[in-house]
């Protein structure tokens, strides 16, 4: 079997499996004043290190949170909290951020993209010129296609309007490098299990200008953002998983996706947001004409998991909200997205490009005898 869905999920690291193992073999919990407790602790502080480390900020500035999605929500409604009036939001953000923008009741402008996926910065400086206080959000990474976004440069523009900057960079950890000074983002979101952690954990960087609000109540931990005994396992797994965290084994990627594209090229796809910065690992095309269903469901059969642009939780495969914000909507209901990751190898994506040219032939051999008939 070959598993190029990282984006996804990635497959847990060795190290990451064992760092839970023993955490939960050790036991403890982290607010218990015994040897135990202490133990727990240490783990937790350790961890939180390791995590902040990973995208070059303070271990103070990180606080657990149950993934990706709740790192996002923390990050946005502290800053509706403190006086976001409106919310600006890349027109390709993940959900976990477009829903939570909307559920705030603030007024949600959707910041155009570029056909590569790109935002428009001049776009947003204009808009934040006549606007109330804004809160700005733009991934550093697209899940579906990969495309990066240019951070630093907003944020400059977020800054000088006096706004605040979040940043989705659950994609793009341990996958690009990140620090998070530089980006000049106020808050930044992260999740373990895109990076060979375990699911369920995740974490929120926040920047000194950014004052988090209590979302759960209760016994006061992390810092009284977070009640609740914190899941010490799945902390260390994810400090593992980013101690173990190999840019230079992504950048490899780079060039086996890359052979793939020339394949699917060859067959009339069209490669989305080449052209852009990409995460080194993701490759999202879509061949007119062939169903993205189609092609997952092929692909799987042949033993090569991959994914549609979007599933939603139903397991679905629904049109890429992704590919019409870049301005193709016809080509939205036939994109695929292949992703590796830290256990992929050049063969890998060799097979898969085997299989999906196969599945290709197969398709085109249909549709001459559909003509024909
Ligand atoms: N943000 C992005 C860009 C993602 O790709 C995902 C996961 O699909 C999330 C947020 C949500 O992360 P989690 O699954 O840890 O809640």
């Amino acid at each position: 079997m070959v598993y190029l869905d990282y984006n996804a999920t990635a497959k847990v690291r060795p190290e990451a499996a064992a760092a839970v193992a023993a955490a939960l073999a050790e036991g403890g919990n982290p607010s218990s004043i015994h040897a135990a407790g202490r133990t727990a602790r240490a783990k937790v502080e350790r961890a939180r290190a390791a995590v902040a480390r990973l995208v070059g900020a303070s271990a103070t500035a990180l606080t657990f949170t149950s993934g990706g999605t709740e790192a996002d929500a923390l990050a946005i409604e502290s800053a509706v909290a403190a006086g976001a009036a409106r919310i600006i939001v890349g027109a390709t953000e993940h959900e976990a951020v477009v829903e939570t923008a909307k559920a705030s009741g603030l007024l949600v402008e959707d910041w155009p993209v570029d056909g590569l996926g790109l935002a428009d910065l001049g776009w947003l400086e204009a808009r934040l010129k006549d606007g109330p206080r804004s809160l700005v959000c733009l991934m550093l990474a697209n899940n579906e296609t990969g495309v990066v976004q240019p951070v630093a440069d907003a944020a400059a523009l977020v800054r000088a309007a006096d706004g605040w900057l979040h940043v989705d960079a659950v994609q793009a950890a341990g996958k690009v490098a990140i620090d998070f000074e530089a980006l000049g983002a106020d808050t930044l979101a992260l999740s373990a299990h895109k990076l060979g952690g375990p699911q369920g954990v995740g974490a929120l960087i926040a920047g000194p200008r950014t004052v988090l609000t209590r979302q759960i109540h209760g016994g006061g931990q992390e810092r009284g953002v977070r009640s609740g005994t914190e899941n010490v396992a799945g902390i260390a797994g994810f400090a593992a998983a980013a101690a173990a965290a190999d840019l230079g084994a992504m950048l490899a990627q780079a060039a086996w996706r890359d052979a793939f594209a020339e394949r699917v090229k060859a067959a009339g796809a069209s490669v989305l947001g080449e052209g852009a910065p990409r995460l080194p690992q993701t490759l999202s095309f879509a061949t007119p004409g062939f169903a993205s269903e189609v092609q997952v469901m092929g692909l799987d059969l042949a033993g090569v998991m991959v994914s549609a642009g979007a599933a939603c939780s139903s397991g679905k495969v629904r049109s890429s909200r992704v590919v019409e914000a870049m301005g193709r909507p016809d080509l939205a209901p036939f994109a695929i997205r292949i992703s590796g990751g830290w256990a992929s190898t050049a063969e890998d994506w060799a097979r898969c490009g085997e299989a999906w040219a196969e599945l290709f032939a197969r398709h085109q051999a249909r549709r001459r005898q559909t003509v024909e008939a």
